[in-house]
């Protein structure tokens, strides 16, 4: 068990800014000096929700931003996402530059956002039916991430007649029908009961593993992170920055809660995660391995 988080491995290359080395198989999103307002319409007051944020995410890369509640990190995806742009510094995709909402970056959302008078199936296939892409293709695309989320015999149920892991489920095989490059998730397992939460992480685990999907997940839990993270990006309260990346090692397709938990690497990583995200707001930016990570913040 104790395989699953081998606790002195560092497979970092990364450079010592938030950046990544351009060897390890280059940048699929890269962020640099971002800050990010909001501005009040009538009083025209801005408010700094991310500030001098840089971060990269290698391709098929499961990161992990973890931080505080108002911390930014809500706001620092929906930037990613094109839904908000850039008020300082650059956010760039495949070297070019992120100027607003686009098919190669899918958001899964908190609430499930499924729409209530469509059954599963088109819940499913709606991303590609908004992109014109004919009927059967976009059914027979839809049942096959259907399958990857593991719903079976519910394709003509409404959003009603269904949980909320499998409404989350639903929204998930929305965005990976999409056909995506990126996946962009806001807190996406939270309204879900607890014991659903961890299946739902499993899963997501397998799925993407199942895919060429980069992901970028938001989570204010610190276990969720490490336990789906291959790295976790750690924000300062806000005006969020990173305050630090730590490398989650070890293989991951085979994690499941019962593995981990019985890991005292796991738990050691927990505690030092979890050190980081309490640390002072003034704490420095740092990358590296989990394991000089927490000599760093101690
Ligand atoms: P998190 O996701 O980490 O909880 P958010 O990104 O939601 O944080 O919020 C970051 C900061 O931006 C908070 O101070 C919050 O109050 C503010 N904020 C979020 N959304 C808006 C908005 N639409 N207008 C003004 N301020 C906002």
């Amino acid at each position: 068990m104790g395989a699953s988080f081998p606790s002195s491995t560092s497979r970092s290359e990364r450079r010592g800014d938030g950046h990544i080395d351009e060897r390890r198989g280059g940048v699929k999103v890269s962020i640099s000096g971002l800050a990010l307002d909001y501005v009040n319409p009538d009083t025209g007051v801005r408010h700094r929700a991310v500030e001098a944020l840089d971060l990269d995410i290698a391709p098929n890369e499961f990161l992990c931003v973890l931080g505080p509640s108002g911390c930014g990190k809500s706001t620092l995806l929906s930037a990613i996402a094109g839904f908000l742009p850039a008020s300082e510094g650059t956010m760039t995709m495949d070297g070019k530059a992120i100027e607003g909402p686009g098919a190669e970056r899918g958001v899964v959302f908190q609430e499930y956002a499924l729409l209530p008078w469509m059954n599963v199936l088109d819940n499913a296939a709606l991303g590609l039916k908004l992109r014109g892409v004919p009927k059967q293709r976009r059914h027979d695309e839809a049942r096959k991430f259907l399958a990857i989320a593991n719903l079976y015999g519910v394709e003509h149920k409404f959003p009603h007649e269904l949980s909320g892991g499998m409404k989350q489920r639903v929204a998930v095989a929305r965005t990976l029908a999409n056909a995506p490059e990126v996946m962009l998730m806001d807190e996406p397992f939270a309204a879900v009961d607890a014991q659903t939460r961890m299946v739902l992480q499993e899963e997501l685990i397998r799925i993407v593993a199942r895919t060429q999907v980069t992901v970028i997940f938001i989570t204010h839990s610190v276990e969720e992170a490490i336990f789906l993270g291959d790295r976790v990006a750690v924000m300062t309260p806000g005006p969020g920055r990173i305050r630090s990346i730590v490398d989650v090692p070890g293989p991951k397709a085979t994690r499941t809660w019962q593995s981990v938990n019985a890991d005292p690497a796991f738990v050691a990583l927990r505690e030092q995660v979890l050190s980081l995200v309490r640390a002072p707001a003034s704490s420095v930016a740092t990358t590296s391995s989990a394991a000089s990570t927490a000599a760093t913040v101690a």
